[in-house]
């Protein structure tokens, strides 16, 4: 993952924007014209917002002030009596805000879609991203810091694009309009008025920038709040049998504090800058009145106008008191959108390569050459492996723990690409093929096998997707699933709690074994498919290994050497490296690591069980 880019200040904002707007382009594009079409209802909005002042100004230049100086003949520049002019003044001011409404609706309802189709096909998009990234990525982060990311994150972009990004954006358009009609209007009061703006953008970009350093850091901390509550809850049998919960709570308290630290400074500093923002306006509206009055009564400007100068300001400043709020929850969106957009731009290291070919149907054959191999550069985990396998050969990968077995097996499934060297697979190099096209040939089961919170039936269906019932069942009575899943509430029906809880260990070794089987793959892993099993569920599992292993090339990684000591190649893998290979005779004639561990485990064996039995040589 590339560093996080440091934004200090609101400098940081603009190239962030961009940065996500191009990565999101290729979806807005999609949805320009309903952009374009509520741009344009934007734009008639704002322009008729401007006009709202000016019935009144018309009422108070030709009726009301010419009245109250008693004229008798009151002009106008239209040329209407009072009372019509009055009328249409009166009607103006309620189409003008019934058009206005109606434009700003559109408007706001055309936006929002966009925003909305825009994010949830970027969700999407995340998610995917997320599912391909390589497993070296998802070690390195934390599943609740990449949750948030695909919700919190994406929400906040679309609560602050819909509810802030856009009325700002009318903000300004209608800011603009207000400031070329005061120009027009008198240019030296215009003057005035704007005056305070440098002051305005000196003091609101430096406190901006503050509050965008405190929002990220508060987005962050909650990052790792999440990713703290996910682990609590993902190993709370450990927590409990542990009794872990004093020490987690009192982590959990110090982030949670400096994540409300973090949020309590940074809306201190929001709020302090509305309040300055808000004297300064009241002192540049005072500024004006005292000027303009001048104005009026030197006849540069008539009293109407004043009062239309006046409602500008009083228009145009009240949406600047928001301002810092604004661009403050913009710069969150913007940190929450980076976050998305690092997501989108992390390239996984294990992909299909260019030129890469979907594998044909294999037939087992599998070589490693010299491969080396480790989880971070400088710290080689599997060292200079060489061996070859037949097709349809049972090989067993043994030795001490921590030795790399499971690392060996998981590069055959391209969970990580060698450093060096190259594994082949009925003469060609593993990366040739298309991923998707190599794991399917490849069936696995684990130690301790992941179900998900779905039906038995869906569970297996899930090793091989859109197979039919038939072959879900068949799959099932391979695997000497069937006659309990048949006894479940509702058989093949019955949905799993979370990881497959409500069933037993043997079982769900079972369903897993059932899930491999529906691959009917050529190349078969297992890594330790029995360990934690009582001897009666183990002999189930391995009654049913036997038939999902039959005639396919099989790795099994083992503790038990007895259980594996009819296969045709063993691997005996200390330190990274394979120190011994052979059958199990030749590696027991051969008398080195392997012999010397099975006559251990020999002699544990029949101690506990009380068996005195031959040493097989
Ligand atoms: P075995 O299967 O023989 O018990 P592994 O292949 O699981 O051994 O692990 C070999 C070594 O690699 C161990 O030292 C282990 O700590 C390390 N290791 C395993 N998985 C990872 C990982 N994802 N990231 C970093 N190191 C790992």
């Amino acid at each position: 993952m590339g560093q996080r880019p440091k934004e200090k200040d609101l400098k940081g904002v603009i190239p962030g924007l961009l940065r996500i707007l191009r990565k999101f382009s290729p979806y807005i594009r999609k949805q320009r014209f309903t952009i374009v079409g509520a741009f344009f209802a934007l734009l008639i909005e704002t322009g008729l917002r401007l006009l709202e002042p000016w019935p009144l100004k018309y009422v108070f230049d030709n009726i009301l002030i010419p009245a109250h100086n008693n004229s008798t003949h009151i002009p106008n520049s239209f040329g209407l009596n009072p009372v019509m002019l009055l009328t249409l003044s009166a009607l103006a001011i309620v189409g003008i805000t019934g058009l206005g409404s109606m434009a700003a609706y559109l408007s706001t309802y055309g936006m929002s879609l966009a925003v909305v189709e825009v994010l949830s096909e970027v969700r999407g998009q995340v998610f995917d991203r997320l599912q391909r990234l390589s497993l070296s990525f998802h070690q390195q982060h934390k599943s609740g810091d990449l949750i948030t990311r695909v919700t919190a994150d994406i929400e906040k972009m679309r609560l602050v694009t819909i509810k802030t990004a856009l009325p700002l954006l009318t903000n300004i358009i209608s800011l603009l309009g207000m400031l070329a009609i005061m120009y027009w209007l008198n240019w030296e009061l215009a003057l005035v008025a704007t005056a305070i703006f440098p002051f305005l953008t000196l003091l609101t970009s430096k406190t901006i920038g503050r509050i965008r350093s405190f929002a990220k850091q508060h987005r962050d901390s909650e990052g790792v709040l999440a990713a703290t509550t996910g682990e609590t809850i993902g190993a709370i049998k450990v927590v409990q049998v542990l009794s872990l919960q004093e020490m987690l709570h009192s982590i959990f308290a110090a982030q949670n504090q400096k994540s409300l630290d973090e949020a309590i400074e940074s809306l201190k500093l929001s709020a302090a800058l509305e309040r300055t923002v808000q004297v300064l306006m009241a002192v540049i509206i005072a500024a004006v009145l005292w000027r303009g009055s001048h104005v009026v009564l030197h006849k540069g400007l008539t009293p109407g106008e004043l009062l239309v100068f006046m409602t500008y300001l009083k228009n145009a400043f009240e949406p600047m008191r928001k301002l810092s709020n604004q661009v403050g929850q913009i710069a969150k969106a913007t940190a929450s959108g980076e976050r998305v957009v690092e997501l989108l731009e992390y390239e996984p290291n294990v992909r299909d390569l260019p030129g890469a070919e979907k594998a044909h149907p294999f037939f087992g054959a599998i070589r490693f050459e010299n491969v080396s191999f480790g989880y971070s550069t400088g710290k080689e985990i599997l060292k200079n492996i060489s061996f070859a396998v037949q097709p349809g050969q049972q090989v067993a990968v043994v030795g001490p723990s921590g030795s790399g077995k499971s690392t060996l097996l998981s590069l055959i499934l391209r969970l990580y690409d060698p450093d060096s060297g190259r594994i082949l697979i009925d003469s060609q190099d593993l990366r040739e093929y298309t991923l998707d096209s190599l794991r399917q040939q490849i069936s696995v089961v684990l130690q301790d096998s992941v179900l998900f919170a779905v039906s038995v039936q869906e569970n297996i269906a899930y090793g091989k997707l859109g197979s039919s019932r038939k072959e879900v069942e068949q799959a099932a009575r391979l695997a000497n699933a069937h006659e309990f899943i048949m006894q479940l509430p509702q058989g093949y029906e019955t949905v799993l709690g979370e990881r497959g809880g409500t069933l037993s260990g043997g079982q769900r070794q079972r369903i897993a074994i059932a899930r491999a089987a529906i691959r009917q793959a050529p190349i078969v892993i297992l890594d330790e498919p029995t360990t934690g099993l009582d001897s009666a569920s183990e002999q189930i599992v391995n009654a049913a290994l036997e038939k999902l292993t039959e005639g396919q090339t099989t790795f099994t990684i083992s503790h038990n050497l007895r259980a594996v000591q009819h296969a045709d190649i063993i691997l005996y893998v200390e330190g990274g490296s394979i120190l011994e290979q052979g059958t199990h005779s030749e590696l027991m004639r051969l008398g080195g690591h392997y012999a010397t561990l099975y006559q251990m485990q020999s002699i544990i064996d029949s101690e506990q069980t009380g068996d005195t039995y031959a040493i097989e040589a």
